[in-house]
């Protein structure tokens, strides 16, 4: 393999790295398998600030995950009927 070649592999490493935690499903926090799917990908309004809040579901434990922009994955909670009622029908 020669020079150029090389390269070429390593811009295209560069160029799919960042769609590489799509590809491969996150590892979930809570049973340590690889079943966690991105759902998707909230913007939160609030006031003069933008926050994005991705949402992910584990397939093998069925906990609900959110992530704020690139924060750490944090389990949201299941919670009473008082939250259902502002859920959007899918
Ligand atoms: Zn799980």
């Amino acid at each position: 393999m020669g020079a150029d070649s090389f390269m070429m592999l390593v811009v295209l490493a560069v160029i799919l790295s960042p769609f590489l935690p799509i590809v491969l499903k996150s590892k979930c926090p809570v049973c340590n398998k690889r079943k966690l799917e991105h759902l998707e990908t909230v913007n939160m309004q609030e006031a003069d600030k933008k926050e994005f809040v991705t949402l992910y579901r584990c397939h093998n434990c069925k906990s609900d995950f959110e992530r704020v922009r690139s924060g750490p994955l944090q389990l949201v909670e299941p919670e009473g009927d008082t939250l259902s009622a502002e859920q959007v029908p899918a």
